[in-house]
Parts: C-alpha cells; structure tokens; sequence
C-alpha cells in the first residue's frame, strides 16, 4: 500500500510536504501522522487522486507547505558557472551534468522541478524556467527510478569507501 501511494506522488523528493522525499511522505499519509493534502506539486488534482485511493473526502492544498506551481525545470547560466558540483550533490535525480572547475548543464528531460540546486549554488546561475510543453517532463514513475539508482549507488560507493578504509587499517595493523 505504500508504494502504491508513493507512486500516486510527483517523485520531486522536494521535501516540501515537510517528509525527506515521497515516499517518507507516503508511510506518514498512511500511519496518520500526516495529513492528504501537505505536497505543493501534487496540487488539488494529485490531492484527488490521493483521496480517492485511501477512499477519504479530498480537500485543497494546504498552503502552509507551499503553492502550487506551473511544471518548471532549471536552467544554469552557464557563463556564471563556476563548476562548484555543490548542485549535482543537491540533485536527487542526477539531472545535472558536469565536473569540477567544468561548466554545469541541466538534462532538461530529467528535471523535475524540485528546485533543491538552487539555494546550494553559491553564485545564483540556477533559475527555474516554466515548462511549455509537458510532453517533455519525466513521468512521476521514471523519476522515482532516477531517484531509486541514485540512493543505490550512494549507498554502494558508502560501503565501497567504508570497506577500503577498512582494508588499509587492516593493513597498517598487520605492519605494526
Ligand atoms: S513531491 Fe510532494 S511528497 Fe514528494 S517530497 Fe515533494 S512535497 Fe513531499
Ligand atoms: S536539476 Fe535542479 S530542479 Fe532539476 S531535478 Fe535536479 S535539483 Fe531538481
Ligand atoms: S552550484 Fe552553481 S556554480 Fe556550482 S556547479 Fe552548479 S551551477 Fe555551477
């Protein structure tokens, strides 16, 4: 039930409902500690579709947590860029191409709007420029993919890291 209510979600992982990511949000709606209405890019539609699977009357927006906004992506003023990374590592989707000291670009086609590069960057070159055609933006199922790769291989390059630190104490304490 989770998971079906998490893919009911917009897969922004903005955290602005107030949960770290959707599916947080998701296991808070169900264990009665948040409520339907907390996730600005849902907006009334997404709120609908919420009450109609938990089968409870919908309501608006609570705009406490924020309104809801036309679909957007970001786009980096490349001339600006000074090749930080600070927003790859904000991006939960990795939508963000770009290395050390290299100008940044966003894939726009992944961008899901959830505007999380754009307090990192320390020279303001992130703006957010409204979707026309929506055709364009990934689907909510797509971008929990990017988002599930992503934790995978953060959690991979963890242990990875944590075994080779490992590995060199073991190292250094057979040579003593
Ligand atoms: S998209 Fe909605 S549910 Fe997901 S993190 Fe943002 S506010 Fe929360
Ligand atoms: S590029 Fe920025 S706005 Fe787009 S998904 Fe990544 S962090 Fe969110
Ligand atoms: S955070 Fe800003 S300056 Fe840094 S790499 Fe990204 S776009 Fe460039």
């Amino acid at each position: 039930m989770i998971e079906q209510l998490n893919d009911l979600l917009p897969q922004t992982q903005c955290g602005q409902c107030s949960f770290k990511g959707c599916r947080p949000y998701a296991e808070a709606i169900l264990s009665g500690e948040a409520d339907i209405n907390q996730c600005p890019p849902s907006g009334d539609e997404g709120i609908a579709k919420i009450a109609a699977f938990l089968n409870v009357p919908a309501k608006p927006l609570n705009t406490q947590f924020g309104v809801h906004k036309p679909k957007s992506v970001a786009v980096i003023d490349e001339a600006s860029c000074i090749g930080c990374v600070k927003c790859i590592a904000a991006c939960p989707v990795d939508a963000i191409l770009g290395s050390s000291k290299m100008l940044h670009t966003v894939i726009a086609s992944e961008c899901t709007g959830c505007e999380l590069c754009i307090a990192p960057c320390p020279v303001d070159c992130i703006s957010m420029q409204v979707l026309e055609n929506l055709q364009l933006a990934p689907t909510n199922l797509h971008a929990k993919k990017r988002y599930e790769n992503r934790i995978a291989r953060k959690e991979k390059e963890a242990f990875e890291k944590a075994e080779k630190l490992r590995l060199q104490k073991e190292r250094l304490r057979n040579i003593s």
